[in-house]
């Protein structure tokens, strides 16, 4: 009896991961095709200054209108790009497709100092060879302020690379690309890298703003920011979604944030609607003077 049930959860077992591996590989087909059929889209989360709400550039954050599942997150699809050697193809269009949206975004709204364009690369992205050289050749076809420029990586990415990251940061800095560490906080434990590596700003990540309410977090948060000035890095702080957040930021001297209470990541016509605002409610505010 026990024997016959033992064989029968097997089974059923077996079916359930057999379901669940042919579930992944047609994903892993459709997403093989997915560049070609067109099915990525870029959407932009507003970066804002917080003293003035003024918005000082965007991140691009990848979308996939999958035919039949929807919208799949990038949390569901970015990993298995990685696993297949896909994100290089996805990385490159990506870029290129927020360069292109920038390159219009800057010339239909100058800033003094350019609007920027953060855009996320994955480990398996930044371990190309030639990423150094695709970074300069998108740069060339779509001619932004190169400062205007941000690749965001996560420390996981620097500790794992060690070997080569030191040189192609060191190129991408010459060529006058700007570096966020993305997630900060989460990741390794050593900052030497800190010191050794050029980076321009640190995005506190979304989980420390999130608790701000406790002083822990609270804490962690003002000693991230205060660890960025001293270092003369900038400071990002991801995730806010309410005002009282905001406001203890800024307490902080926090100077850029992103986050649902300012905009949640929408699609192109809608973030230049956004800049339109911005740029009059700037306008509106100087003439008051
Ligand atoms: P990330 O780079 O840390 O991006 C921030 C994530 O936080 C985005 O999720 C954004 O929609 C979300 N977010 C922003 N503000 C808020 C907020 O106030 N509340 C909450 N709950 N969430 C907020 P998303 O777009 O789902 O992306 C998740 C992650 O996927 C990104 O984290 C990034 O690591 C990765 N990713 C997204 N697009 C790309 C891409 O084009 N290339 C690569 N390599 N990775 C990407
Ligand atoms: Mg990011
Ligand atoms: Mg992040
Ligand atoms: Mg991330």
């Amino acid at each position: 009896q026990a024997k016959q049930q033992g064989k029968d959860g097997y089974v059923v077992f077996k079916s359930a991961m057999h379901s669940q591996a042919v579930a992944l590989l047609q994903l892993e087909n459709d997403l093989r095709r997915a560049l070609d059929r067109q099915e990525f889209r870029l959407h932009y989360q507003p970066i804002v200054q917080l003293q003035t709400q003024k918005i000082i550039g965007f991140e691009a954050l990848t979308r996939w209108q999958h035919p039949e599942r929807g919208l799949v997150p990038p949390s569901d699809f970015i990993p298995l790009a990685e696993d297949t050697g896909m994100i290089v193809p996805l990385g490159q269009w990506l870029l290129q497709e927020a360069c292109s949206q920038m390159l219009h975004w800057q010339q239909q709204f100058p800033h003094e100092t350019p609007l920027s364009i953060c855009v996320n690369i994955s480990s398996r992205q930044f371990a190309q060879n030639d990423f150094v050289a695709d970074i300069r050749q998108t740069l060339t076809d779509f001619p932004i302020a190169r400062s205007s420029l941000k690749l965001e990586i996560t420390e996981g990415v620097i500790m794992e690379q060690e070997e080569t990251v030191a040189e192609k940061l060191k190129q991408l800095k010459a060529m006058g690309v700007r570096l966020s560490i993305d997630d900060f906080g989460t990741g390794y434990s050593s900052l030497s890298y800190l010191q050794t590596f050029p980076v321009d700003t640190l995005k506190v990540d979304r989980s420390f703003v999130m608790k701000m309410g406790h002083p822990d977090s609270r804490e962690i948060v003002k000693t991230i920011v205060m660890l960025a000035h001293n270092l003369k890095l900038d400071v990002v702080a991801e995730g806010i979604e309410t005002q009282a957040q905001g406001k203890l930021l800024k307490e902080m001297n926090c100077e850029y944030g992103q986050g649902y209470y300012y905009s949640r990541p929408v699609e192109h016509h809608a973030a230049t609607n956004l800049l339109a605002k911005s740029q009059s409610d700037i306008i509106e505010h100087q003439t008051q003077y």
